[in-house]
């Protein structure tokens, strides 16, 4: 919802110190008189949240360590900021009252604060995919019943979102979300095993967080997009396709049934789905590089490599299996990620914990329906618990 006449809007971000929290403090302040920032919110840099909140003037700055507590207390002394620490911090900083609200906050950590602001009814801007991937049907009934509207940010969902509007919903026969194949997209498999983590964070195409860099490199992050993708458009995984786009100009097509099929461009440049949402249902004018596609010349389309890129194959059946498989495999990614990062496992093992952490899943019986967000962050917890007791023998296993 929109306030009326030209009062300012006022807005919060989750995860204001990160990459989508930075670009979207960037498009705040491209028009400061225009929002009044209610809530920020970061998981452990007191001083770029305590920057943002004088500079911003905000009402409340949350910062989720608590034992940061103390700094942030003290960096705010004299504004007269309100401030607060720890998980429930984060999530009452999305349940104030925002009209507008950014999830940028990364991992399925997001969940409980875009559940928050959710059953407010608030206009969401959802960058944080693997709340949607943790509990997806969960968060959209909970969204629907808080008359929540949720508005997609991640840019293929975007895109999907721009090109959907176009036909109507029962003409509509398939998406297709593009991927850039990431750093290792011409690598052969035994090179990719053996990626270390300073080639896994050279994105050709993206600057963006640590974890989502690395998620791009091995297309988990192209799984969980597909996942996403599912539950925010209610689609049968059939219904989705991967383009392998090295580009990124194109970024998310939608298929009608008279096989139309109409797509979003732009640079990559997450300031220009932000400002969609910032703007929607107007347009807002963007600080972003103009599209020049006769200087690009090219652009070009691969199939994906299920085989070089196995997540992207695990989503797919996640997705088909249900029954919190897709939270399983978020968590279990989640915790291989953690363990690539402290150079614990290799690449190519990244993969292999969420199958066995999935296989195993089911093997122990634990398919179940989630029927409330307690039973999918249960379903959470489990899954790293039984990911990081595989981690060993994974990490031992050569591929
Ligand atoms: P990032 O790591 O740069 O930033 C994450 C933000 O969340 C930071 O402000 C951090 O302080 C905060 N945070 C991290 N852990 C937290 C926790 N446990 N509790 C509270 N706050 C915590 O990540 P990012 O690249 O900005 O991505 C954020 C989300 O947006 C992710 O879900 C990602 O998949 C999604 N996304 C990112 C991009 C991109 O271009 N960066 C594009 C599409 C979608
Ligand atoms: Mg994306």
């Amino acid at each position: 919802m929109k306030p009326a006449g030209n009062s300012p809007r006022s807005v919060t971000v989750l995860g204001a110190t990160g990459s989508i929290g930075d670009s979207t403090m960037d498009l705040l302040r491209q028009a400061r008189d225009r929002y009044q920032v209610e809530a920020l919110t970061a998981h452990s840099n007191v001083e770029a949240l305590a920057r943002l909140a004088r500079e911003f003037d905000v009402r409340f700055a949350a910062i989720a360590d608590p034992d940061r507590f103390d700094d942030l207390k003290q960096a705010l002394a004299g504004t007269g900021i309100a401030c607060g620490a720890g998980e429930s911090a984060v999530v009452e900083a999305a349940a104030r009252p925002a009209d507008w609200l950014m999830a940028a906050v990364s991992g399925a950590a997001g969940l409980k604060p875009a559940l928050a602001a959710a059953d407010r009814g608030a206009t969401i801007a959802l960058a944080n995919k693997e709340c949607l991937v943790c509990a997806g049907d969960l968060f959209m009934q909970r969204a629907m019943q808080g008359g929540a509207c949720i508005l997609p940010a991640d840019s293929e969902h975007n895109a999907l979102f721009q090109a959907l509007g176009s036909g109507n919903r029962d003409e509509l026969t398939r998406v297709i979300i593009t991927a850039s194949g990431g750093p290792f997209r011409t690598w052969s498999a035994t090179d990719i095993e053996q990626a270390t983590l300073e080639q896994a964070l050279k994105h050709p195409n993206w600057s963006m967080g640590q974890k989502i860099t690395i998620d791009s490199a091995s297309m988990m992050n192209k799984g969980l997009e597909v996942i996403e993708a599912a539950y925010l458009f209610a689609l049968d995984p059939d219904q989705i396709d991967v383009l392998v786009h090295p580009q990124s100009i194109v970024h998310g097509l939608v298929e009608f049934s008279d096989r139309s099929v109409v797509a979003q461009l732009g640079t990559p440049d997450m300031r220009i789905p932000i400002a969609h949402c910032l703007g929607w249902p107007d347009r807002i004018a963007g600080p972003s590089e103009r599209l020049d596609l006769a200087k690009i010349g090219q652009l070009t389309f691969e199939a994906p490599d299920f085989e070089r890129f196995p997540g992207l194959r695990l989503a797919f059946e996640a997705l088909r299996t249900g029954r919190g498989a897709t939270t399983v495999f978020n968590a279990a990614n989640e915790i291989a990620v953690a363990a690539f990062i402290a150079r614990k496992i290799r690449f190519g093992a990244i993969a292999r914990l969420v199958e066995a952490t999935l296989d195993q899943w089911a093997r122990d019986g634990n398919l179940a329906p989630l029927d409330s967000a307690d039973d999918a962050i249960a379903v959470d917890h489990g899954a790293r618990k039984l990911a990081a007791a595989l981690l060993p023998q994974i990490a031992a296993k050569a591929s």
